[in-house]
């Protein structure tokens, strides 16, 4: 009988030890479009799937330029996960570039829709229960592409649903605490809207709703105008927004800056917002301590 020289026992075990490996970790691959989304679909998907995310930390979706990195994460996969609502107005042509398999899931799919002038507002996760329900659509779309992991994923939403509902109830009682006529702030884009309907604090943004275009002459004057005659107490900075026009608003009107807030992204993991839960958070905590 011949042995086995070293080299070969060597690579026979690195073989064996890669293939159950691969066993081990047979993840199903999700695209998520933006960080916030990315966080919803890990807190569901749990260690099943392995998440890609497209826009990252601190980055603006609404004015995004598709790499070719991000085509070849959706042509490898099982699922791309979008808010829908007109927010990301690139995905159509870069998934029909990437081609591949991948099942589109439309988070936002069933919430009440908010208009502004005629156009749907997209930024619907600033409703902690139109989240709820983007949670629930993630949890079927993985449900259908991975049967396998329904019982996994349907006890990880109920346990993120949890948390949920905790931290609705957190914000409400933090807005309780406002006096009404102080429940009016300022931000640079008009991306708060949900949660203004949801919770009932009061927000006028120079911007508009997307962040592709400048604020004429006409409506900053009219903000500022605005500002002075309602009294607004605070005007917020946004982490995706250049904080000039803002710090200038501030300067015109005596309104103080609230500090930042976090609208259409979450921060990198040492920041303020490495969660969705935490934004929600870090911004009804600069809204509270601004407006009380
Ligand atoms: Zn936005």
């Amino acid at each position: 009988m011949r042995r086995l020289g070293i080299s070969t026992i060597v690579t026979l075990a690195l073989f064996l030890a890669s293939v159950t490996a691969s066993f081990a970790q047979q993840k199903i691959d999700v695209v998520a479009s933006f960080s916030i989304l990315g966080d919803l679909v890990k807190n569901v998907g749990g260690d099943r799937v392995n998440v890609a995310i497209l826009v990252g930390p601190n980055g603006d979706t609404h004015v995004y330029t598709p790499s070719p990195q991000d085509a070849r994460k959706i042509t490898d996969a099982k699922l791309v996960v979008v808010n829908g609502l007109g927010f990301e107005g690139w995905l159509p042509r870069l998934v029909k570039s990437a081609g591949g398999q991948a099942v589109i899931v439309t988070a936002s799919d069933g919430i009440a829709e908010r208009d502004i002038n005629n156009k749907a507002d997209p930024h619907a996760w600033q409703s902690v229960i139109n989240v709820k329900g983007y949670v629930s659509n993630i949890r079927e779309a993985l449900v259908a592409v991975d049967p396998s992991g329904a019982a996994a994923y349907r006890a990880n939403t109920t346990a993120y649903l949890a948390k949920l509902d905790t931290l609705d109830a957190e914000v409400r009682s933090a807005v309780a605490a406002i006096p009404v006529a102080r429940r009016q702030v300022i931000s640079s884009h008009d991306a708060f809207g949900y949660l203004s309907d949801e919770y009932g604090i009061a927000f006028v943004a120079p911007q508009g709703v997307s962040t592709d275009s400048e604020p004429s002459a006409q409506d900053l004057a009219k903000i500022i105008t605005q500002i002075k005659t309602a009294k607004i107490p605070a005007v917020f900075l946004e982490n995706i927004s250049d904080p000039r026009l803002m710090r200038r608003i501030a300067a015109d009107t005596g309104a103080k800056i609230g500090g930042t807030l976090y609208s259409d992204s979450l921060t990198a993991e040492n920041g303020d917002a490495p969660t969705y839960i935490d934004m929600v958070r870090h911004n009804i905590k600069a809204l509270t301590s601004a407006l009380n």
